[in-house]
């Protein structure tokens, strides 16, 4: 049957869904009972549900829609490319047009010391790759002890095995008994959360967090850590946006100490931040850069990782065959994907507009939402942005677990006509790189609204 020609009502969606579908990240038994909304069509920064309710996609979907929705010329792209070729492996001495089209234009858009690139599926098998290929690489330059991956409390690099243990969810790791051995986790440089009260200056408590990573070196020895992986900014975590003088501190560590350096860039890769890359914004030049998300601006499930001449050359002579891959491994029609969602980046200068355009703006819009009663702190960097509620915005006091600010004002904010997602009581936004200004106003004017709802719900239940 034909979903698109003959479609059913929400109700027979939401019935089958909730019997059938185990949904990610997600209480699914709760869903179930209330009924999952249902998104049927999109068009440039705006979803429709089956009732037929317009929202503005604030999150760009998961943070990967950076052209929007409805670009026909990613969807010719695939639909000529599942015509002629909808499938073919890299594995056995093959190659296809895309995969190899595909692989010269990311190194083109890539740092100039990368210059090639492993295709995977999602930015989690990307994570799990760079745990394999960085500890070969440390093989091939006979330093084999070097197996440690030093992560962060609070970073996000995925859900397979080594993704979550390079991660440093609490809640993902009680769950499945992780991280596993040869897993190391240092503090994040969230400021808002955790530096104000030390007596820190924001550059002090960036330098004082980096610095735990040297700290964390010489407890496990030099001589037993491979790499350190983070994102440039921490998106899942609640878009901690790290004080200027984290990377530059963190970067020097790694050379110091002969570490190799990953930058996850899954979220903050293809122009989030206003360059094509977190680190290139940042001023860090990366070993590894897994990438996934904006890649095919979500249009064809895909992930990679990039890889310097220093890890690629040895891994390359020494070890020849690196035993690893996947079927999908630079799928035509995720790589047909690819290549149209990056010549529209580059033909739309669309890097340029966030940089030039939207990230100036936002930092505008988010900025006067900052002497709301209900807000402790707004943040944005590049094209992302947090809204800190507080029940005390002098103080920074939070509400208590228990009153939910955060998921109330996330469904507040829907019934508004505006996806933001809320990490605890942190607000996070990271719209399509196509949105108008005038939008723009509007979707800041949503989130002013959402705000006073949410005070007039909290202080009708004296919660505030
Ligand atoms: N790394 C980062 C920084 C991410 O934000 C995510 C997904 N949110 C991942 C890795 C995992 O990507 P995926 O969900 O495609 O496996």
């Amino acid at each position: 049957m034909n979903v698109l020609s003959n479609p059913r009502s929400t109700a027979d969606y939401q019935a089958m869904d909730a019997a059938h579908h185990w949904h990610p990240f997600t209480d699914t038994a709760d869903l179930a009972a209330k009924g999952a909304r249902v998104i049927t069509s999109a068009q440039g920064v705006w979803l429709t549900d089956s009732e037929g309710a317009r929202i503005m996609d604030g999150m760009s979907g998961l943070w990967c829609v950076n052209v929007g929705y409805g670009r026909e010329e990613i969807v010719e792209a695939v639909t000529r490319q599942l015509r002629q070729l909808p499938y073919y492996n890299t594995f056995f001495q093959c190659t296809h047009p895309a995969a190899a089209e595909f692989s010269e234009a990311l190194a083109q858009v890539a740092p100039p010391h990368m210059n090639r690139v492993f295709f995977t599926n999602s930015g989690s098998e990307s994570n799990d790759t760079v745990f394999r290929m960085a500890r070969v690489y440390w093989d091939c330059m006979g330093q084999p002890s070097k197996k440690i991956f030093i992560g962060r409390h609070n970073g996000y690099h995925g859900s397979t095995a080594a993704a979550a243990s390079l991660g440093g969810m609490s809640g993902m790791h009680a769950q499945s008994g992780l991280p596993f051995p040869g897993f190391a986790h240092i503090d994040q440089p969230y400021w808002y959360g955790e530096g104000r009260d030390t007596g820190l200056s924001p550059e002090e408590f960036g330098l004082a967090r980096a610095r735990q990573l040297e700290a964390k070196i010489d407890e496990l020895g030099e001589d037993n850590v491979a790499a350190f992986i983070a994102e440039p900014i921490q998106g899942a975590g609640g878009v901690i946006i790290p004080p200027e003088s984290y990377w530059p501190e963190i970067a020097r560590i790694c050379r110091e100490r002969n570490i190799l350096l990953v930058a996850d860039e899954v979220i903050c890769g293809f122009g989030r931040t206003g360059s094509w890359w977190g680190s290139e914004t940042y001023g860090v030049t990366p070993d590894l850069m897994p990438i996934a998300k904006g890649m095919t601006s979500g249009y064809q499930p895909m992930g990679g990782v990039l890889i310097s001449d220093r890890v690629a050359g040895p891994v390359m002579e020494k070890a020849g065959e690196f035993y690893h891959g996947y079927t999908y491994s630079g799928h035509p029609a995720a790589a047909a994907a690819g290549l149209a969602s990056l010549r529209i980046l580059q033909e739309e200068k669309l890097v340029e507009r966030v940089r030039d355009v939207l990230a100036p703006k936002l930092a505008t819009l988010w900025g006067g939402l900052a002497d709301h009663p209900m807000v402790g702190e707004t943040r944005t960097r590049g094209f992302l942005g947090a809204i800190e509620l507080a029940k005390n915005p002098a103080t920074g006091e939070r509400f208590g677990e228990e009153v939910g600010a955060g998921a109330r004002c996330r469904d507040l904010c829907v019934a508004n006509g505006l996806v933001m997602r809320a990490v605890g009581d942190t607000m996070i936004l990271c719209p399509p790189f196509v949105i108008t200004e005038d939008e723009m106003d509007d979707m800041a004017a949503r989130a002013r609204k959402t705000l006073d709802d949410l005070a007039d719900q909290l202080t009708r239940e004296g919660l505030m």
